[in-house]
């Protein structure tokens, strides 16, 4: 199948633009001027006029977690919550609407009570149980790492009756013994949400779906998805597939994959590791961990307290002997690892472990995903170890409110600097961590480039030193991603070789003004040569 793109402003390096593609059986042949690309044009080529529009490499977001993004378009929106009656009051409706949906149990995410008028303070059980004391409930801070649970939910867990000893998190207690609700961290939570039931395939499915579809939506060709975890990785493995064979997978999904449970490494590197039917759109990629928490909630582990939190360290949520098991094992056999470390100490600890297997060059580009509270000394070693950096700049849009406080001017200074990253020649990618913030590539950009919120505070930028230009911004959502999927010669250039994958935009991202970014739309987006996304002419 041949296609020619032809009337355009195609991105191909910075300051360097070309009209026309020739894409053949969804690779790039040629970029050049429309005569000299028409010229290529064989019998039967599809031929798409781009109306003088911009076209961009698709986007790569390099950390994600798409089947959430999935279920946070179906389940009840707790983001939208201004208060705690309006946080009840949303888990009411859902309730009422969708019975069926929550007969097991409800689920969901989204709530940050720094965003609530007046009263900011995390819900606790006695909140939720006034949505109802029947259904079992939890409700998970936007960051992911702190939920509450309604009483009904904490009885089935057996936390009346025993408070049970946590590595990995905290259940936290009221004055008389009881726990508040709140949960603190993955094993915390997953202790109260075993007793839910599961989602069937079906659903699962149902998620993927609508998830893909708000993807390419927003130009988004590759993901880098965290789903697969300790609990459910065969079934999301052979999910993926299905989705594949069927046809259903519009855009190319690389696996992030969490597994803490050593013997679940073991077995996955015995097996899935050796599957060869893995290919371009649906492809194994690296061991996904955690380290600490969330700014948001004080759950980063930082090297001094916080400032607004003393004798508050954060949490290790895995330990560096554990982390040293796992980073070992992968790298043994080959496998990528990449690791959520917010602050500064989660970063330094994990570069410990890292440097106990990077030898002679970091070849599996082993990386640290967020990277948001650094130092100039954290950075240059990064840079020596030649650790990749996958970052969120659209977490400016609610940090930048909150970082100063919670770390002291001077380290936030330092901190989400992706300009110093560029400087210092480290790989950086950019993606959104979706749902923890929406997929849509632009508004982070925007972030990048301006260091301000969505509102277009402060006037001058948070930190303006760490602003990037816009082609870095770009290609780090391009080709950053993909360097870290070891395809920089596949991916992220709209050049002769390079897969088809790319975006045609309503405006031009390059001439109009910098605020106007975050509201760019994507007209078309292209995967492997097929159209997998066309705006709607009639909307
Ligand atoms: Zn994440």
């Amino acid at each position: 199948m041949e296609t020619i793109i032809y009337n355009g402003k195609v991105y191909v390096d910075k300051d360097h633009f070309e009209e026309a593609l020739y894409i053949k059986d969804g690779l790039i042949v040629a970029v050049g001027s429309n005569q000299e690309i028409m010229e290529l044009a064989g019998e039967g080529c599809e031929k798409l006029d781009a109306g003088g529009k911009t076209i961009l490499p698709g986007f790569i977001d390099s950390h994600l977690h798409l089947l959430s993004v999935g279920e946070y378009l179906v389940l009840p929106r707790l983001r939208d919550a201004r208060t705690i009656d309006e946080l009840v009051e949303i888990g009411r409706k859902f309730i009422e609407d969708k019975p069926k949906l929550v007969e097991g149990g409800l689920i969901a995410g989204g709530w940050n009570q720094d965003l609530f008028t007046g009263e900011k303070r995390m819900p606790s059980r006695h909140d939720l149980d006034r949505i109802s004391r029947e259904i079992p409930i939890i409700f998970e801070r936007v960051c992911g790492h702190v939920a509450t649970a309604n009483t009904k939910a904490l009885e089935l867990a057996g936390l009346f009756d025993e408070i049970p000893k946590l590595e990995g998190g905290t259940i936290e207690l009221e004055e008389d013994g009881t726990p508040s609700g709140i949960l603190n961290e993955g094993e915390a939570f997953s202790y109260v949400a075993r007793h839910f039931p599961r989602p069937s395939l079906e659903e699962l499915e149902s998620y993927y779906i609508s998830a893909i579809d708000h993807a390419v939506s927003f130009g988004l060709t590759s993901v880098h998805s965290t789903d697969a975890r300790d609990n459910n990785y065969k079934e999301i493995f052979e999910l993926l597939k299905k989705l594949k064979r069927e046809g259903k997978l519009l855009l190319r999904f690389r696996h992030q994959i969490n597994l803490e449970e050593p013997d679940n490494l073991r077995d996955f590197l015995a097996s899935e590791y050796q599957d060869e039917s893995y290919d371009e759109q649906l492809y194994l990629g690296p061991l996904k961990l955690f380290k600490d928490g969330s700014l948001g909630g004080r759950t980063a582990l930082l090297s001094k307290e916080y400032q607004d939190e003393p004798g508050n360290f954060g949490i290790e949520v895995i330990s560096n002997e554990r982390m040293d098991e796992l980073v070992g094992l992968a790298h043994e056999g080959a496998m990528q690892v990449v690791t959520h470390v917010i602050g500064d100490e989660a970063a330094s600890r994990v570069l410990d472990s890292y440097e106990k297997v990077i030898k002679g060059g970091n070849k599996l580009r082993h990386g640290l995903v967020h990277t948001q509270i650094t130092d100039l000394k954290l950075l240059e070693r990064i840079r020596d170890l030649e650790v990749a950096c996958l970052v969120q700049p659209i977490f400016l849009d609610y940090d930048l409110h909150i970082v100063d406080d919670r770390v002291g001017p001077e380290l936030a200074s330092t901190s989400y600097a992706f300009k110093t990253m560029n400087k210092l020649g480290i790989n950086t990618s950019y993606g959104t961590d979706s749902p923890i913030e929406e997929l849509n590539p632009f508004p982070g950009i925007y972030c990048a480039v301006t260091r301000k919120d969505l509102e277009g505070y402060p006037e001058r930028g948070h930190y303006p030193d760490e602003r990037v230009s816009l082609e870095e911004a770009i290609d780090s959502y391009t080709l950053g991603g993909a360097h870290i999927e070891f395809n920089e010669d596949r991916k992220g250039r709209l050049k002769p070789g390079y897969l088809a994958d790319l975006v045609i935009l309503n405006r031009d991202i390059f001439t109009i003004p910098e605020e106007e970014i975050k509201d760019l739309k994507v007209e078309l987006t292209m995967v492997g040569g097929r159209v997998v996304y066309k705006k709607d002419d009639k909307k």
